[in-house]
């Protein structure tokens, strides 16, 4: 019999990044030597401290169901991070810990959109927001920014898109994919926008503490009460901690939408994993010394791979300020990024991202989070495809 399937599993487009990793997979298992640079994640193990604090967890029979919403200790070790960090008072209620960043940015989506609702998108966008908007039955509505402005929508823009169905503006600054961030004049300029027409944020900062050349984080939410009020923030541990498998994130919201989220979840996952939760408490409650010499490597991978971008044959590389990717601009090769990327996959081995799972068909995506041998290797081979191009 074929299967019925939901409106909701119709609307959703398979990963583009997917095919290219599985062909990088195959390669690798077929003994080629495939440089990636498609990687979402940092090369560095998580943290000895924050691993010693899980398998105490585990040793201690903490192993149970928790509170749906997370442990009371994490909720107010995360409201502390705010108030320290971010100049933010939160109570712990209006913290939801969640099953990964990408889990925090799905229970908002299902708690505040609907059909007929419209959600805005500055593209390049992280892969997920149209997707994730679509599964809630909303209407992603995609505002474009290119390297001519520095990959940052203008307020105009934001103003134009916004219409009675507006929901929400999806904020992502450092930004996955292009590594842009938004001064906080900028951010400023956006969060009053949303302010007067009625709009909530979703900002989602997950890589805050990523910056270069002297960049700032300000949260949308910190500008005043009401900017706060207006502002669900998004943030997790994947990134610079390194906990991507260990599936940590968390929202910090008005208590109304905390509540929802929290009720949707004790329906769904229920709670983030009690020992990786235990994790989660030390990461955010010890200094992240371990970031110094993270950074310290990324920044220089980033000036490389930047510099040998910018001398390649048909590229113009924007020089990001945050996360850990750079987005060159590939229009001058004559190739769209699905075709840049396959070819360069298949006559160099080299895997990058195309832009076109951005959003931006004229990019592809370069990770520098791998090792500066493998840079060095990728950007050789890459150099010597663009030249044959143009
Ligand atoms: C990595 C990432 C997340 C969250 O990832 P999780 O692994 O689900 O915690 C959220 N937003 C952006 C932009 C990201 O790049």
């Amino acid at each position: 019999m074929k299967p019925h399937f939901s409106q909701r599993s119709e609307s959703i487009a398979p990963s583009v990044t997917l095919a290219i990793d599985a062909k990088a997979k195959e390669m690798k298992a077929e003994g080629i030597d495939v440089v990636g640079f498609g990687t979402g994640q940092p090369d560095f193990d998580t943290p000895d401290f924050i691993k010693d604090a899980a398998k105490q967890a585990l040793d201690e029979g903490f192993t149970k169901y928790t509170a749906a919403a997370g442990i009371p200790e994490l909720r107010q070790a995360i409201a502390d991070k705010f108030n320290r960090e971010n100049d933010l008072d939160y109570k712990p209620s209006q913290i939801v810990v969640n099953c990964g960043g990408k889990h925090s940015v799905f229970n908002v989506m299902m708690v505040l959109c609907e059909e007929g609702d419209e959600v805005i998108v500055p593209a390049p966008y992280w892969l997920s927001y149209p997707e994730i908007v679509k599964i809630a039955g909303a209407t992603p509505v995609v505002i474009e920014a290119g390297d001519e402005t520095d990959f940052k929508v203008t307020p105009d823009q934001l103003r134009d898109a916004i219409t009675d169905n507006t929901r929400l503006f999806i904020l992502n600054s450092p930004s996955n994919p292009t590594g842009a961030v938004y001064t906080p004049d900028e951010i400023k300029a956006l969060g009053d926008i949303c302010l007067e027409k009625n709009v909530l944020i979703m900002s989602d900062e997950i890589y805050e503490h990523l910056l270069y050349d002297g960049a700032v984080h300000k949260s949308v939410a910190s500008f005043s009460p009401e900017h706060q009020e207006n502002t669900i923030i998004v943030h997790g541990l994947a990134k610079a901690w390194s906990m991507t498998g260990w599936r940590l994130g968390f929202i910090a919201a008005p208590e109304a939408i905390a509540k929802k989220i929290s009720a949707l979840q004790s329906h769904s996952t229920s709670n983030p994993t009690s020992f990786a939760q235990k994790g989660g408490v030390v990461a955010l409650t010890e200094p992240m010394d371990h970031l110094e010499g993270w950074m310290k490597a990324f920044a220089e991978r980033r000036a490389y791979a930047h510099e040998r971008l910018t001398a390649m044959a048909g590229i113009t590389c924007y020089k990001s300020q945050g996360a850990f990717y750079l987005f060159p601009n590939i229009s001058g090769t004559g190739l769209k990024s699905s075709e840049f990327c396959e070819r360069l996959l298949e006559e160099e081995n080299v895997a990058a991202v195309p832009g076109l799972a951005f959003g931006a068909d004229d990019y592809v995506r370069i990770s520098y989070a791998t090792s500066m041998e493998q840079i060095v290797k990728g950007l050789d081979r890459m150099e010597r495809f663009c030249g044959q191009l143009v």
